[in-house]
């Protein structure tokens, strides 16, 4: 045991990333040879060193909110000429891009990544990049979970020796699964960022603990069913490819779409979940680029530093090399949903599967003191085997979206949840002429698990139109404006991750007619 973790020290030692002047501040990751990983006071040191740097007057620190139990949450903007404020880089016409690292906080490379990445530009790299955009980045996004260090998080992680931080928040809360819902701190801050520095591009950086496979890092674009179809054919078919080109030539990387091996006879690799819960899906629901970046868990530590550090630099790059057809494609996707000139899906499945050749990988495993159980080790064999692979869902269900729904007696809680996605809603005064419906449920489950402290619920049923005149105290949502989409997966009763899956939009009973009256309505032409 005492000489495979000497090994594992040596792997560790030899892969760091470009050696930086002694000056120069180190991460806690780098000074201790990838032992460690930086407590959020170590990253506020590491940050508060950089201004100094030759070009660190291009970096602008900022609060953009506090974690649930008060932490100061982070948020770099990184600009030349600098900029300080949204408005600001709103103004500068460049192209906006924010990264997100430490969402689950102990998936830790990317808040070591992002470090370095920015005392790179204080340093004065990365020019080009600066030339064309403003970098956004979120050094440490689930802080409260990160300071609960301990050994047996992610126990078989390969490193840092030392623990790293737990996956949910302070609230037991993860924040990955709270992209619909909202009910965390730290996620109404980061809708805060997205409405107000509105970035073309979002990318969340994660370690994945999956299948033994032969890559570094794995990466998904948006999987909703309902992201713009142009945004969804350029993502796939010719941003990721290129990313995926580079990272290979210029870094020496193997990444792919993420996926896990399925244990089906042949095996398939097969994506994830296709629900906006999780940040990068929501984020093309919003007509954004959405990367998801989950380096491979049983590489050693520094290498997957290594990796993710590439691979940000690499989709930032790409980004700006396309930075016209990005722009182009948001805007008409944005002009399209606000027009109402779009379908929104449900009921959907994995898309059919396209033969492609996988990386399947092996580990060591090694056992642990302490109890602490076993770590696993990517032992460097792969071989390339062709399998079905399954990277994206179909909708089986596409519908038109209505002019626009009514919320009767909106609560509090609605209101706020519709805000902090940047929603629009107004007070109904009949500004929309068209025949009303109620959506008349026939079927309603209950998931037997609690997850994330819902059963979540799923609806069965059908619009049916009423003679009822619409209620002069509703709230109105119209369909048509840019967040539509976002709109329409939080109101439709069928939408696959609702405000209803989470418990915000039942009904009341009727005290005479013991019916159950919804909250919701609809309009159409
Ligand atoms: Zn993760």
């Amino acid at each position: 045991m005492i000489r495979q973790a000497c090994l594992f020290l040596a792997l560790a030692a030899c892969a760091m990333p470009n050696p930086i002047s002694a000056d120069a501040p180190q991460t806690a990751a780098e000074q201790s040879q990838g032992a460690r990983t930086s407590t959020v006071a170590e990253v506020q040191q590491f940050l508060a060193q950089l201004p100094p740097l030759p070009k660190g007057e291009r970096l602008h620190l900022a609060t953009f909110g506090k974690t649930h139990e008060g932490r100061d949450m982070t948020l770099v903007i990184a600009a030349n000429p600098p900029l300080g404020s949204a408005a600001e880089v709103l103004a500068s016409g460049k192209l906006r891009l924010l990264v997100n690292a430490n969402i689950h906080a102990g998936e830790v490379e990317g808040k070591e990544a992002v470090q370095m990445i920015l005392r790179e530009i204080a340093l004065g790299q990365h020019e080009e990049l600066l030339r064309h955009a403003v970098l956004l980045f979120v050094p440490v996004y689930n802080a409260d979970g990160n300071e609960r260090f301990d050994r047996a998080n992610r126990a078989t992680q390969n490193g840092p020796e030392q623990g790293v931080g737990t996956r949910a928040n302070a609230q037991e809360l993860d924040l990955n699964r709270d992209f619909l819902k909202v009910e965390a701190p730290e996620t109404r801050a980061l809708l805060g960022l997205m409405n107000a520095f509105d970035p073309h591009l979002f990318m969340d950086l994660h370690t994945t603990n999956g299948s033994y496979h032969g890559y570094h890092l794995t990466y998904s674009p948006s999987l909703s069913t309902n992201v713009d179809a142009d945004i969804d054919r350029f993502a796939r078919r010719s941003f990721l490819p290129s990313v995926r080109q580079q990272m290979e030539q210029a870094h020496g990387f193997r990444t792919l779409d993420y996926g896990n091996f399925t244990d089906t006879d042949p095996r398939e690799w097969v994506t994830y979940d296709h629900r906006p819960r999780f940040g990068t899906n929501y984020m093309g629901l919003r007509n954004r680029l959405s990367v998801l970046s989950e380096a491979y868990s049983y590489v050693d530590f520094p290498t997957r530093i290594s990796a993710t550090r590439a691979f940000v630099l690499t989709v930032l790059a790409q980004a700006v090399k396309d930075r016209d057809s990005i722009r182009n494609l948001l805007a008409t996707a944005d002009a399209k949903t606000a027009a109402g000139a779009w379908t929104f899906g449900h009921d959907s499945m994995l898309s059919d599967a396209t033969t492609q050749d996988v990386l399947v990988g092996s580990v060591q495993e090694m056992e642990l003191p302490d109890d602490l159980g076993v770590r696993r080790i990517a032992d460097g064999q792969y071989q390339s085997v062709s399998m079905a692979t399954r990277l994206a869902f179909d909708s089986r269900q596409q519908n038109p979206p209505p002019l626009g729904w009514l919320l009767r007696q909106p609560s509090q809680e609605m209101r706020d949840l519709l805000a902090w996605h940047g929603v629009e809603s107004e007070v109904w005064s009949q500004q929309v002429q068209g025949q009303l419906e109620v959506f008349e449920v026939s079927a309603c489950h209950r998931e037997e698990i609690l997850f994330q402290g819902h059963f979540e619920l799923k609806l069965e049923g059908q619009w049916r139109a009423t003679e009822e005149a619409a209620p002069m105290d509703a709230l109105w949502i119209p369909a048509h404006q840019a967040l539509g989409r976002v709109a329409a997966q939080l109101l439709d009763p069928l939408s696959e991750d609702s405000a209803s899956t989470w418990d915000r939009l039942e009904g009341w009973e009727d005290a005479q007619t013991g019916k159950t009256v919804p909250f919701l309505l609809r309009i159409r032409h």
